[in-house]
């Protein structure tokens, strides 16, 4: 049986692993488009940083890269899917054909429309070369200005200011990590990033990007303006899925998948950012692009495709980092948009901890904490295993035994 599988992320890889594992008679092709072999996405800011060597970004085992039954195609593009005859084309003329296929092509980082946005000096960070390119430039940077404050610009942010760059992140709402942390949270972060010489601007909305002596200049609806040699743009990630004729496959936001992540076409499967997969406390399919859900989608596709039935059953929304010293987890649910759920929060500002519970009835449906971040892997089977809570304070206290609301799992319980 060979299986083809475009895109040689996360989610591609835990493909790969599983067929091996479980298909003795599996021939598999597995395709990137990035010049270099699979490598771990989530460290690239850490290699940017010098914490790490760039040969530890290259995670994947020796085996599975040398096996005679898995070949490595790359930088191989596929540009389009013909699931009626069992196609795909790459952009260099080549036809391969398939018996099962996974899309596995993850997410791009989305450009604002204002102008300027797709110049020279103005990075979105996403793939190994977009910090190797701003790795070589680093020595004629002094300042870089962040036009968005997720989470991956916190962790891009702490890169740069390692490597001795003046950082300021500006975004247009009025706190940082708006999608994951709330604006108490968010205060503390920003403050936090204050102490390390990282200066927040909030409600500024870039309007323009021009050239100006070398450097850039960015205009804002306020009537600020700023200058600076580089401008990362940081607002989010949107599904790689350009190259898929949308009558062939359905696609909303991103591919839609069933329970064992199959598309609308026969012998198709998807897996990780590219996907809609079930959110178990919105209760519908949405994206959420993040690793842990890469790696488990990619493997329960891959059991699917060797005709081992098995269901994904849904992900809840999670990010954890540690910016400098301070840990940072947000766990489900954020927003608490006309005070439709019950808040319990405990914040010392002596030491900055702060923790805050979302609750809907009795349910735990949101956690973020900061600085204290003991028993996050519990509060998250708490949330997944919609585990009724009868005395809500009690949840707060990181002392308190949280362990009698849920059953150890064999693998034990996980925080990331
Ligand atoms: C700097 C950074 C830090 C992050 N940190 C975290 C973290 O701490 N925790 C967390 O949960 N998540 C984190 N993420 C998100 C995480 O990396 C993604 O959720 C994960 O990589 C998704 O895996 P994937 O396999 O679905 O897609 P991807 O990792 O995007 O891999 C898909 C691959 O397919 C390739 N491809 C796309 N289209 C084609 C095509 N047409 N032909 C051939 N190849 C194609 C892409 O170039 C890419 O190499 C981080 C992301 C970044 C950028």
């Amino acid at each position: 049986m060979k299986y083809v599988i475009i895109g040689n992320g996360p989610a591609g890889m835990s493909a790969v692993k599983t067929i091996l594992e479980t298909e003795p008679n599996a021939q598999i092709i597995i395709i990137g488009d990035e010049e270099v072999p699979p490598y771990s996405r989530i460290l690239i800011t850490y290699y940017l940083e010098g914490k790490i060597t760039k040969e530890k970004l290259f995670i994947y085992a020796e085996e599975l890269l040398k096996s005679p039954r898995v070949e490595f195609k790359y930088p191989v593009k596929i540009i389009s899917v013909d699931v009626k005859n069992k196609y795909i084309y790459s952009s260099d003329g080549e036809r391969l054909n398939y018996d099962q296929l996974l899309i596995a092509s993850g997410a791009s980082p989305k450009l604002p429309p204002q102008p300027g946005m797709h110049g020279k000096c103005v990075y979105t960070i996403r793939n190994f070369s977009d910090v190797e390119e701003i790795h070589h430039k680093l020595v004629k940077v002094r300042d870089c200005v962040f036009l968005g404050g997720g989470m991956v610009s916190l962790k891009m942010a702490q890169a740069l200011k390692r490597n001795g760059v003046k950082v300021t992140m500006v975004v247009s709402g009025d706190h940082i990590v708006s999608q994951r942390l709330d604006k108490v949270g968010a205060q503390i972060v920003a403050d936090y990033l204050k102490s390390k010489n990282i200066q927040v601007m909030t409600n500024e909305m870039a309007r323009e990007i021009i050239n100006y002596r070398n450097r850039k200049l960015i205009y804002f609806s306020s009537g600020k303006k700023i200058e600076t040699d580089m401008i990362i743009v940081g607002k989010g990630v949107t599904p790689n899925c350009n190259f898929i004729d949308r009558n062939q496959i359905k696609v909303n936001q991103g591919i839609v998948v069933d329970e064992h992540l199959k598309t609308s076409a026969v012998d198709v499967f998807a897996a990780g950012d590219v996907v809609e997969s079930q959110d178990l406390l919105y209760q519908k399919y949405r994206l959420n692009p993040i690793l842990p859900n890469a790696v488990k989608q990619g493997r329960i596709a891959a059991l699917n495709m060797v005709g081992i039935k098995c269901s994904y059953r849904g992900n809840i929304e999670m990010n954890s980092i540690q910016l400098f010293d301070l840990p940072i987890i947000s766990i489900g649910l954020v927003k608490n948009r006309n005070n439709q759920f019950e808040e319990i929060t405990h914040y010392n500002s002596c030491n900055n901890t702060y923790k805050r519970l979302l609750f809907d009835g009795d349910l735990l449906v949101g956690v973020i904490m900061i600085r204290d971040i003991k028993n996050a892997g519990i509060y998250h089977q708490i949330i997944e295993n919609r585990k009724k809570i009868k005395n809500k304070k009690e949840l707060l206290n990181s002392g308190f035994n949280l362990l009698k609301y849920i059953k150890i799992p064999k693998e034990g319980i996980y925080a990331n």
